[in-house]
């Protein structure tokens, strides 16, 4: 694949603000990729009503939360094409056509989608569109033809299956129309949740948001998972599984310094408080500024509303070609 070829496309469920497994797994990667090749964010509010049935006013805010975040950690529209999911239908159409190239047991064979089903206690009352979001967001990365997708780790089992879905399409249209995709996993695949959880989710409440302020810093790193077995500072301290360690090595930029740490609470002699004070300090310099940034675009949601129908309108003209494509592969134009 040349470099030419290469388009971004990710994005994230419009459920609320960002937290730092979104900045570590993902936001990280598209500002790195940004510039570089064209790149399309999706605020993915359709997808967010498949686990938030009729919370339509959380959904709503939460697009205008996610974009202050794209704006404040970086992410510049001019750049990256921001656009609302349900702005542009087509996905929703070629949603539809791939519902029949995947059957209900790949769906429920998900390991992702299998994990958040038991998590969310949804086993007996699972919504259809729930099982088969994985489906659309095949749609999505396809209908904007996407080549690389910068995630978590979590989303390695849904390029697996978008790529099934587009050779399986392919195969069946006797023709190479939509391409496969790679994904793009950030330096930390899986940011822990503070409570020690595997993973930092809004959905598990166990998140620090990226608009945190220094007093809920200071709270989220106060209750952070350490070590069980630390009783006394001089007891030697375990590094792995514990989240003040795993939250410098992903954010500290000394790592001198978190080396010296880690030797020494393994030896003994350092206390728990010591290092998340220094924490503290980290993360406080790492989401000041983006804090600061947020306060101050969130004073104005209309240019953030514009731009937002300024990029969805440009995502849609990619997105009805692919349809336009994919349709006539299918023989599907009458006219
Ligand atoms: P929800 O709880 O509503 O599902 P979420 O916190 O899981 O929200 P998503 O919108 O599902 O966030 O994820 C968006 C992107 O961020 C995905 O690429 C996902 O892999 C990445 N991501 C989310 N949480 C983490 C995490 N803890 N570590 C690494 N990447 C993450
Ligand atoms: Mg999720």
């Amino acid at each position: 694949m040349s470099d030419q070829e290469i388009i971004v496309v990710t994005g994230d469920r419009t459920t609320g603000p960002l937290h730092l497994g979104h900045l570590a797994g993902s936001l990280q990667n598209r500002l790195r990729l940004q510039g570089q090749y064209r790149q399309f964010l999706l605020l993915a509010d359709t997808q967010a009503l498949s686990d938030h049935q009729g919370d339509y006013s959380r959904v709503r805010q939460s697009v205008i939360d996610v974009a202050l975040d794209y704006l404040a950690v970086g992410l510049d529209p001019k750049q990256s094409t921001f656009l609302i999911q349900s702005m542009v239908p087509e996905l929703a159409e070629l949603s539809f056509y791939f519902m029949n190239l995947v059957s209900v047991a790949r769906l429920e064979r998900n390991p992702t989608v299998k994990n958040e089903i038991r998590q969310k206690g949804m086993e007996r009352d699972i919504a259809a569109g729930f099982l088969s979001y994985p489906v659309s967001q095949a749609a999505d990365i396809c209908a904007l033809k996407g080549t690389l997708v910068p995630v978590g780790e979590d989303q390695l089992p849904m390029i697996e299956q978008t790529n099934e879905i587009v050779r399986r399409f392919n195969r069946m249209v006797g023709s190479d129309i939509l391409r496969e995709c790679k994904a793009e996993v950030g330096k930390v695949a899986r940011l822990p949740g503070i409570d020690g959880a595997s993973k930092m989710s809004r959905a598990l409440g166990n998140h620090l948001p990226l608009s945190a302020s220094p007093d809920e810093i200071r709270h989220a790193v106060q209750r952070m998972f350490t070590d069980p077995q630390h009783l006394r500072v001089s007891d030697p301290g375990r590094i792995e599984g514990n989240v003040v360690f795993t939250f410098l090595d992903a954010f500290a930029s000394d790592s001198e310094q978190v080396a010296e740490f880690k030797e020494h609470y393994q030896r003994g002699g350092l206390a728990d408080s010591a290092v998340k004070t220094y924490l503290e300090q980290v993360l406080l310099e790492l989401l000041e500024p983006i804090r600061l940034r947020r306060a101050e675009l969130a004073k104005d949601p209309d240019q953030i509303l514009s731009l937002l129908m300024a990029g969805s309108s440009r995502a849609r003209e990619v997105a009805v070609l692919t349809l336009y494509q994919v349709k006539k592969a299918m023989g599907m134009f009458y006219f």
